[in-house]
């Protein structure tokens, strides 16, 4: 067998069909992108459910003139430069990778202007490696509109699987928006579904408030906060659990059904995670939490919408390209902190559901 090295054209289509994986991770990443520019306003409009087309517009910093040879190229960014600054970042993206692996799968046109340029802004487009392939001069407010269009044009399978579960997978993307929409106060996010007639609705359209209560009012609906408690709890785990060495400070924020108004016996929808304002997946701390519910009320989960936020160094964020999962220091005792403290809450409330209630 003869080894051969892979083309750096070949690897970059291998490796951009991992990094985005569906358009929940297409749609993901264009709106970290406008959220790390300090907009205060994203629509993100989807023609056909994404099948045609994915726009996310923002009135955020812009691109910089200098920077649009370079902005879709593999591991090109403007947000780190050393791999020591990962452990201190805090921006949504640092990879590089978002708009260079779209560049591969699907066509990318970008329009931006800047503080600079306004009022002129300019149109540009990509080639599947990320080079710049056209550039023309228009009018335009500050910020940037990146419209991708024919995602997965050239992966056969997940186009078909895409154009199969459209309406499924325009569902789980907005599901993620939601949450975004949720945590991100201060930033007004609009979602818009535009069908193949031509039919405009606005399917998601967030107050842009300072109120993390406000923010899922305007998400989950005038009933969206029955029911929930919120949690504000600060722990030192140093002194807490008596650790030698960490001096490790965490702080949960957000809200959680009380103990008598959870959800439906199978439904765990609204259970939303955060590390320092990234919606994530906790699986561990979600699964704890409904233990410690389902002691004070076993016919329900609880609806959670919670923030853990900590020095960025206690939290590794960087172990799959979607940066969902998060490797955090001294996990256990976190998850130890946060249990205490709900078993005081529901206790306090102490409206306990019977066990043979409903059986
Ligand atoms: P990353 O976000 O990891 O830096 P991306 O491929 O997502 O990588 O984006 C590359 C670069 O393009 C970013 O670092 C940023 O400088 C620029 N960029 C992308 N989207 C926007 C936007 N909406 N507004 C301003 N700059 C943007
Ligand atoms: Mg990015």
């Amino acid at each position: 067998m003869t080894i051969r090295h892979i083309s750096g054209k070949d690897i970059h289509h291998i490796t951009s069909g991992q990094v985005i994986i569906d358009l929940t991770t297409a749609v993901k990443e264009l709106l970290e992108n406008s959220l790390d520019a300090s907009s205060s306003q994203v629509t993100v409009t989807f023609r056909n459910y994404g099948l045609d087309s994915l726009e996310v517009s923002d009135n955020g910093s812009g691109i910089q003139e200098d920077d649009f040879d370079q902005v879709c190229l593999k591991h090109a960014t403007s947000k780190l430069t050393y791999f020591e600054d990962v452990e201190s970042v805090s921006t949504l993206g640092f990879r590089g990778e978002a708009l260079s692996s779209l560049c591969a799968i699907s066509d990318v046109a970008i329009t931006t202007s800047n503080k600079k340029l306004k009022p002129k802004a300019y149109q540009l487009t990509y080639d599947t490696l990320g080079h710049l392939s056209s550039k023309s001069l228009i009018s335009g407010k500050v910020g940037t509109s990146i419209c991708v269009s024919n995602i997965f044009k050239n992966l056969p399978v997940r186009r078909m699987e895409l154009t199969k579960n459209s309406k499924k997978e325009f569902q789980r993307a907005l599901t993620l928006l939601q949450s975004y929409a949720i945590i991100n106060t201060c930033v007004r996010i609009m979602v818009i579904h535009i069908d193949s007639r031509g039919k405009k609705s606005v399917v998601l359209s967030s107050t842009g408030s300072s109120m993390l209560r406000n923010n899922i009012l305007s998400v989950y609906g005038p009933n969206g906060m029955y029911g929930l408690e919120p949690i504000n709890l600060e722990v030192n785990l140093k002194t807490r659990f008596k650790l030698k060495s960490t001096e490790m400070k965490i702080k949960f924020t957000g809200f959680i059904s009380n103990c008598s108004f959870g959800q439906g016996r199978s439904s765990s929808d609204r259970q939303l995670w955060f590390v320092n304002n990234r919606p994530v997946g906790l699986p561990k701390f979600s699964k704890s939490v409904t233990e410690v519910y389902k002691t004070f009320n076993h016919l329900q989960y609880p609806v959670i919408i919670i923030n853990l936020e900590m020095d960025p160094v206690y939290a590794d964020v960087n172990v799959t390209p979607d940066k969902r999962t998060v490797l955090i220091n001294n996990e256990r005792l976190v998850i130890e902190s946060l249990k205490e403290e709900l078993n005081a809450l529901f206790t306090n409330q102490d409206t306990r559901i019977p066990l043979n209630e409903g059986a």
